[in-house]
C-alpha cells in the first residue's frame, strides 16, 4: 500500500518535516540516507559546535542536535529507513522511490537531501577538518580558535569574497587564495576584497598541504606559474569553492537549476511535480544554515499535508 508521505533525507530539513508530518498523523516514512557509506543525519553530523541554533544558549554538538530532532520525530510516530535512494519515478502515481533492495510507493514526497560542500582532497584537509579547516564561515567563523588569527580562504567567486570579508571581523588577516590571476567574482565584490586592508590576495596559488599538530597551524601553497612552494602560518582554512546539491538520484525527474538545485515555487516548497515538495540546502544556494533548512522543512510538511487533504489522500 502506498505511504501517504515519504521524506528523503534526515538532516534538519527532513527531520523537521518528519516532526510536523508525524504530528499531523501522516505517518511519514523517512529514508534517512547515509551518503554511500557515511552516516545518516546530514551535514551537522560532521561538526562539533553549533552556536547559532536557537534554543541552545550554550551551543550544542551537531550530532546531539540531530539526535534530539530524530527522537522528537520518532515520538510522534515517524518511521525511519537507513538507506540511500538510487532512483525515483514521479511520472506515475503513486510515486515510486527505489534502490537495489527496496521500492517504496507514496502519494506525496518531500526531498530534503541537502548539498555537499566541494572540498579539496589534499594532504591534511581531512585530518584538520573541524580543527581549523571548514567550509562554512557563517557557521564557524566566530569560533574562539579563529579570533585574531590569520585565516585562509580558498576560492575566487562571489561567495569566496563574501566569506573572506565576513571573516575579517574576527581574523587579524585573511589570505584570499585563488588559482588564477583574476577573480571570477563580480566587479563590486572584487572591489570589496581589494579595498579591505585585512584581506591579502594570493593569486596563482593552489593548496599543497595543511599541517599542524592537534589543530592546524599552517598551509603550503604552490604558485602555478613558478611552481614555487610557500609556507603560510594560519589557524584556519575555509574552502569556498562551491557546493553540489544531492540531486543526482532524481535523474531529471524534477526541474533543477543550472547547478542542480531543485526549483521550488516560492514562497511555497512545491516543485515542478504536484505532490513533490523540496526543502533545505537542496533548494538553497544562498543561506545554507540548519535553521533555514529546518524552516523550509516545516513549510514542506505543511504544504504536503494541505496537498494530500485537497486531493483526498490525507
Ligand atoms: C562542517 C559543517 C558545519 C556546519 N555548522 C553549522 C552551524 O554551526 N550552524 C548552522 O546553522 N549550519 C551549519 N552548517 C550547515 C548545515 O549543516 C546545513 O545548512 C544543514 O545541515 C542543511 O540541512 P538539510 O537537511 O537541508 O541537508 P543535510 O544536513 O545535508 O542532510 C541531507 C540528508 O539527505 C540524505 N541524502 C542525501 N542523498 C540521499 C539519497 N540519495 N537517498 C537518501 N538520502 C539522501 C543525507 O544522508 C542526509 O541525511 C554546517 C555544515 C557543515 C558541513
Amino acid at each position: 500500500m502506498a505511504k501517504k508521505l515519504v521524506i528523503v533525507g534526515s538532516g534538519p530539513a527532513g527531520l523537521t518535516a518528519a516532526i510536523y508530518a508525524a504530528r499531523a498523523d501522516l505517518q511519514p516514512v523517512v529514508v534517512e540516507g547515509f551518503m554511500k557509506g557515511g552516516q545518516p543525519g546530514g551535514q551537522l553530523m560532521t561538526t562539533t559546535e553549533v552556536e547559532n541554533f536557537p534554543g541552545f544558549p550554550e551551543g550544542v554538538d551537531g550530532p546531539d542536535l540531530i539526535s534530539r530532532m530524530r527522537k522528537q520525530a520518532e515520538r510522534f510516530g515517524a518511521e525511519f529507513i537507513m538507506e540511500d535512494l538510487d532512483s525515483v519515478d514521479f511520472a506515475n502515481r503513486p510515486f515510486t522511490l527505489s534502490n537495489s533492495s527496496r521500492t517504496i510507493t507514496a502519494h506525496a514526497v518531500i526531498i530534503a537531501t541537502g548539498a555537499s560542500a566541494q572540498v579539496l582532497d589534499m594532504p591534511g584537509v581531512k585530518q584538520f577538518w573541524g580543527k581549523g579547516v571548514s567550509a562554512c564561515a557563517t557557521c564557524d567563523g566566530a569560533l574562539p580558535i579563529f579570533r585574531n588569527q590569520v585565516i585562509g580562504v580558498i576560492g575566487g567567486g562571489d561567495s569566496a569574497i563574501e566569506e573572506a570579508t565576513f571573516l575579517t571581523r574576527f581574523a587579524s588577516k585573511v589570505l584570499l587564495i585563488h588559482r588564477r590571476d583574476e577573480f571570477r567574482a563580480s566587479k563590486a565584490m572584487q572591489k570589496r576584497a581589494f579595498d579591505n586592508p585585512k584581506i591579502e590576495i594570493v593569486f596563482d596559488s593552489v593548496l599543497e598541504e595543511v599541517y599542524g599538530s592537534q589543530f592546524m597551524e599552517g598551509i603550503k601553497l604552490k604558485n602555478v606559474k613558478t611552481s614555487q612552494i610557500s609556507d603560510y602560518a594560519c589557524k584556519g582554512l575555509f574552502m569556498a569553492i562551491g557546493h553540489t546539491p544531492n540531486t543526482g538520484f532524481l535523474k531529471n525527474a524534477l526541474e533543477v537549476d543550472a547547478k542542480g538545485y531543485i526549483k521550488v515555487k516560492s514562497p511555497s516548497t512545491a516543485t515542478s511535480i504536484e505532490g513533490v515538495f523540496a526543502a533545505g540546502d537542496v533548494t538553497d544556494p544562498h543561506y545554507r544554515q540548519a535553521i533555514s533548512a529546518a524552516g523550509t522543512g516545516c513549510a514542506a510538511a505543511l504544504d504536503a499535508e494541505r496537498w494530500l487533504l485537497a486531493n483526498d489522500l490525507g
